[in-house]
């Protein structure tokens, strides 16, 4: 019999899909790492094992301990599951821009939720990172991850995420395209396959191009920090978890143009995912523009890699939702459509 003892064993090893609708007219073989088929559905189960492991390891987390994390729902989840398996206690604090519908899937795994404003300054006191930080040092037992700062993210997409991309592409990948939030899977993933292309040939692809995506507005384009709705991604500050000197660019792109494209993934590939999703694949798309006017034939042989985070139940109620859409202009005004209209 083939079966794992618990499911948080079951992280990672994800599988490449090729876009082949929303490419349209482009020469670029462009693969999705499709992270939500993860155990918890989303990309950050890896830097939960990795975390809560090498804390184990190390003595910061001991039995009977309690995990206190700032997140906005997909940590807490990887956090939640590992954490049920070896008997930790988990308190997570969301910031209120995060879905209610993720809220909720904390809950359902057992861990204790606090809500604080998203429209705070970082060092203000009731800022999801201030409040995180109190509740570590009252809590008997805490301990508190820090994705932000925790350099086992990192480790972990230089261990998993990075190795798969560049087996299941047979060591062809010329592009990878991430998303950057924490910045722990640009930084992990990017870091490992420049370092195993480094010496590939010119005519192989040379070595591999990091490219990070990035809100508008958002610090790591150059922007200010001014808010943006895309969820998991963009910072007003830089955390130790990001290392600049990986990414060899970084594409910003809009709210309105992630979420856009987000549709058009469920709508035209079968692929119902988040925002951040969107946001890369639109990077992507827009990476592969530029490398079809500069040089067609190598555009041809581009193998570009994006990853997709996370799933789309979350964002039902907003990014998948016309009337959400349409109260930030995202859509169009349109009139509902009639059973007239679709059997004329
Ligand atoms: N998208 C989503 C939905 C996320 O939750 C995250 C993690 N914050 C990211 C993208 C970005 O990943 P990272 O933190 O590794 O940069």
């Amino acid at each position: 019999m083939r079966y794992a003892e618990h499911i948080s064993e079951l992280v990672g090893g994800t599988p490449l899909v090729r876009l082949s609708r929303v490419t349209e007219g482009l020469s670029a073989t462009i693969l999705a790492k499709v992270e939500y088929v993860n155990p918890g559905g989303s990309v950050k189960d890896r830097i939960a094992l990795k975390m809560v492991e090498a804390a184990e390891s190390s003595g910061e987390l001991r039995p009977g301990g309690t995990i206190v994390e700032p997140t906005s729902g997909n940590t807490g989840v990887g956090l939640a599951l590992v954490a049920q398996r070896k008997g930790y206690d988990c308190v997570f604090v969301c910031p209120d821009k995060v879905s209610e519908d993720k809220r909720d899937v904390l809950r359902a795994y057992g861990a204790r939720v606090v809500v604080t404003p998203t429209a705070v300054a970082p060092d203000h006191p009731d800022s999801y990172y201030s409040v995180s930080d109190r509740l570590v040092t009252e809590i008997p037992g805490a301990w508190k991850p820090n994705q932000y700062a925790n350099a086992n993210g990192p480790l972990s997409h230089y261990e998993s995420t990075g190795p798969e991309v560049w087996a299941d592409t047979d060591g062809r990948v010329t592009h990878f395209v991430a998303g950057v939030g924490t910045g722990g899977t640009i930084t992990g993933t990017g870091r490992y396959l420049q370092e195993v292309s480094a010496d590939r040939d010119a005519a192989a692809g040379g070595r591999v191009q990091v490219v990070g995506a990035d809100p508008a507005g958002s610090v790591y384009s150059g922007g200010d920090g001014r808010p943006y709705l895309v969820e998991g991604v963009g910072e007003d500050f830089w955390p130790g978890a990001y290392d600049p000197e990986v990414p060899d660019e970084v594409i910003a792109v809009t709210d309105t143009d992630s979420f856009a494209m987000t549709r058009r993934l469920a709508r035209e590939e079968g692929l119902l995912v988040g925002g951040s999703c969107g946001m890369a694949v639109e990077a992507a798309l827009r990476l592969a523009r530029r490398l079809e006017d500069q040089d067609a034939e190598a555009a041809a042989r581009a193998v570009i890699v994006v990853l997709l985070p996370d799933g789309g139940r979350g964002y039902l109620s907003k990014i998948f939702n016309d009337a959400w859409m349409r109260s930030y202009g995202f859509l169009p005004d349109e009139e509902g459509v009639t059973a007239g209209d679709i059997l004329r």
